[in-house]
């Protein structure tokens, strides 16, 4: 079977070729997209012999869920087996009147950040487009109908940068007003930093928010940290999204994984300092989300405090995200590897 999500930009042609008007194509888009329906025998305003030319050839949804947690405070995340058998995973997070998904871009991950779930056991490959729209309409139909989703973040399994191409075409349709139209303003890419792919974004002039995984201030703990780095490095990590930032003309975030004892000291503070005081940048740090099997720690309130305090007198834009789910380990990869735990 064919994944309909994948061949949307053909779904035009395909059906001028069965001799259908031009309304059919965004017809069908609609159902799937606003009105929420994946099942073309519910597609009540198409011919009936449509209806079955299409679910003989197409499937809109090919993935299994495996799991579907929900925690108090609203998160609920999907983990999904795809139908070559890969397993990613994805979350819904609800904040006030925020409605974000969080979506994976490949199963697995190939940098291989030593705190991360998702990179323990390497890349297998990258996500297609439609696989990744598909977590979007996953989630998406866990809302009841008055709802919308109103944020995505490409913060799930995987390097997004590694499979750009699939991730634009997938965001494509996630801005688009045929699509789920959440504003590109509020779709974040969350990246390692691949300087190459992001003077790429900076070329095509990209309209989503970029979000740099920065995690140390220097390359000596950079490197130990997110091993991508060595062949990097912290220079020309900056170069790039400088390069982003003059193009685009859009705050940049830099991420900061807090682990205890490792990055989160005064010295670190005051050298990150260094490092964003004259670029126009908003800083998220993330408490560390502990990971089952990894020696790396939250730090204490206290320690996070002092942390949070010396960037803000310098008069640095911080933000601290805040845990969520994390009782259904809602922090990437950690659902996959405890169910790959379980199994092996
Ligand atoms: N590959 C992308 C997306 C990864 S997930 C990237 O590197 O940005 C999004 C963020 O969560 C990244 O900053 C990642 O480093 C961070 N992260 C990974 N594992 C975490 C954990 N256990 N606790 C807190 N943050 C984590």
């Amino acid at each position: 079977m064919k994944h309909l999500l994948d061949n949307l930009p053909k779904l035009n042609e395909w059906l001028k070729r069965r001799d259908q008007p031009g309304f059919r194509a965004p017809q069908v888009i609609d159902w799937i997209f606003q009105k929420r329906i994946s099942d073309f025998s519910a597609m009540s305003n198409l011919p009936a012999s449509l209806r079955e030319l299409l679910a003989a050839e197409f499937e809109t949804l090919t993935s299994t869920i495996v799991t579907h947690s929900t925690s108090d405070d609203g998160t609920e995340k999907l983990l999904l087996r795809l139908q070559d058998g890969g397993v990613v995973e994805c979350v819904l997070l609800r904040e006030e009147n925020r409605r974000t998904i969080c979506v994976s871009s490949q199963v697995g991950c190939a940098m291989g950040c030593v705190f991360c779930a998702s990179g323990l056991d390497g890349v297998l490959r990258n996500l297609t487009a439609g696989e990744i729209l598909e977590q979007m309409l996953l989630l998406q139909r866990l809302l009841p109908a008055d709802e919308r989703l109103s944020h995505i973040v490409m913060m799930g399994m995987g390097e997004p940068l590694a499979n750009l191409d699939n991730v634009l075409r997938a965001l494509d349709w996630a801005s688009s007003p045929e699509g789920l139209g959440i504003s590109a303003r509020r779709i974040t890419i969350s990246t390692v930093g691949l300087p190459a792919a992001i003077q790429r974004m900076a070329r095509i002039d990209c309209k989503y928010q970029l979000a740099i995984s920065l995690h140390a201030p220097n390359d000596e703990l950079r490197t130990r940290l997110v091993p991508v780095n060595e062949k990097i490095g912290i220079e020309a990590l900056l170069a790039a999204a400088d390069q982003f930032f003059a193009a685009s003309g859009r705050k940049l975030t830099f991420e900061y994984v807090l682990l205890q004892v490792i990055n989160d000291h005064e010295s670190h503070a005051h050298e990150l300092v260094e490092l964003l005081k004259h670029r126009t940048v908003l800083l998220n740090v993330i408490p560390y989300n502990p990971v089952e099997g990894l020696p790396f720690k939250t730090p204490s309130n206290r320690s996070i405090a002092q942390f949070k305090e010396i960037l803000q007198s310098a008069g640095i834009e911080i933000r601290f995200r805040q845990r969520k789910g994390d009782k259904i380990n809602a922090a990437c990869g950690q659902l996959r590897r405890q169910q790959m735990v379980e199994l092996s």
